[in-house]
């Protein structure tokens, strides 16, 4: 289940700010709140869906591909291919998810440190 209230939601309803990196139809970009990286950017997709598994099963394939390509198009803005950067999506109680939005972490801007 959805929840309207978690935070992206807000933030999707402008009801709270971000530091906004990167928009489109379908998703939205933004700094994290509390970096862990020289960037720290988070991707969310505008879709009401709580996890990736959630947001691949319910969404069209047009919104899940441009969300993908929107990702890309963010670390090329960022200038970060060629350095490099880090994707985690963290997923439930497990991959320890704390916002139950959909999103991407986009970690760069210096060597990010070993999983383990
Ligand atoms: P998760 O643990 O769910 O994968 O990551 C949630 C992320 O959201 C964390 O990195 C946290 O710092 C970030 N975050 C939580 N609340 C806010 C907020 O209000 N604004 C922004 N920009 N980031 C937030």
């Amino acid at each position: 289940m959805y929840d309207e209230n978690n935070i992206f939601a807000k933030i999707l309803r402008k009801e709270i700010p971000c530091d906004k990196v990167y928009e489109d139809e379908f998703s939205l970009f933004f700094n994290d709140i509390n970096p862990q990286a020289k960037i720290h950017v988070l991707g969310i997709p505008k879709f009401p869906c709580t996890t990736f598994s959630n947001f691949l099963k319910k969404a069209d394939n047009e919104n899940i591909t441009s969300f993908f390509k929107s990702v890309h198009n963010v670390i090329i803005k960022l200038k970060i291919e060629e350095s490099g950067y880090r994707l985690i999506t963290n997923s439930g109680v497990d991959g320890g998810q704390e916002v139950p939005h959909f999103h991407i972490h986009i970690l760069a801007g210096e060597k990010i440190g070993s999983l383990r």
